[in-house]
């Protein structure tokens, strides 16, 4: 049957939304209703090995240079931190939550009003449904780390600012070097862009493994983007399969 034209404004209308929102470069719309679809994401690359990790090898990282003895005795030490402004505005420090010995780790954005209400990543609605994506790969929290870029709350969740990110990454990598995952995740585009140091949009980027200083790393898309949209669950959830199968092949 064919689509009224009001339909079709209307899925173009949200899919152009999403891709400024999102940073997809490609238009994607509900397959369902719209026969012409967009093409397939670009080849899966091969997996890097995870090797020894470079983190610490050619860069100052600030604060974070000095490497810490242990997860929670880092935690200990940034968590009244005042380096950017949003230590005033926070209610909570969000530092990072789950398995400190895991091999997959899962890095957002930046914490949003439940996290800052409550002190823990993912814990709203996107958390909710973080929790159901990581079941549908046979994973839960116990079995991974999740941590943010920010660990602060933006005011109203706004992009993180790039010096208040240049001031809080050091404490992510020290984070990924105290945990040391054999995999990472970035969850979204903030989290992707900033990590890969590029501008390239979220749907070129997902998909695929890359290498963060040694430690293979795969893009997808940021569970509270799929509330918003879940015409991007389906390429989620390819996402997912990718990353199960690099981590069963770990084993
Ligand atoms: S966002 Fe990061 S750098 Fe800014 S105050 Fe919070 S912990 Fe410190």
């Amino acid at each position: 049957m064919k689509d009224k034209p009001g339909n079709i404004y209307q899925l173009l209308r949200h899919a152009m939304v999403a891709q400024v929102e999102m940073g997809v470069g490609e238009l994607i719309i509900n397959r369902k209703n719209v026969k012409k679809t967009a093409a397939p994401p670009a080849p899966i690359a091969t997996p890097v090995t995870a090797g020894e990790s470079d983190l610490f090898a050619s860069e100052s990282h600030g604060p974070a240079a000095v490497q810490y003895e242990s997860v929670e005795a880092h935690r200990r030490a940034i968590c009244e931190c005042q380096l950017c402004p949003l230590g005033a505005t926070r209610n909570k420090f969000v530092y990072g939550a789950g398995n400190i010995n895991a091999d997959l780790m899962f890095i957002g954005e930046a914490p949003g009003a439940d996290e800052d209400r409550l002190g823990e990543p993912f814990v709203g609605r996107a958390g909710k449904l973080l929790d159901r994506i990581l079941a549908a790969i046979q994973f839960t929290r116990d079995d991974i780390y999740i941590a943010n870029i920010l660990k602060c709350r933006p005011p109203g969740n706004r992009d993180p600012l790039p010096a208040e990110e240049e001031k809080c990454l050091p404490y992510l990598l020290e984070q990924i070097h105290l945990i040391q995952p054999k995999l990472l995740c970035a969850l979204g585009r903030v989290a992707a862009q900033k990590l890969l140091k590029t501008t390239t949009p979220l749907g070129k980027l997902r998909g695929r493994w890359h290498d963060f200083h040694g430690v293979p790393m795969l893009v997808t898309y940021h569970p509270a983007a799929l509330l918003r949209f879940p015409t991007y669950k389906r390429d989620t959830w390819e996402d997912m399969q990718l990353l199960r199968a690099q981590y069963d092949s770990l084993r």
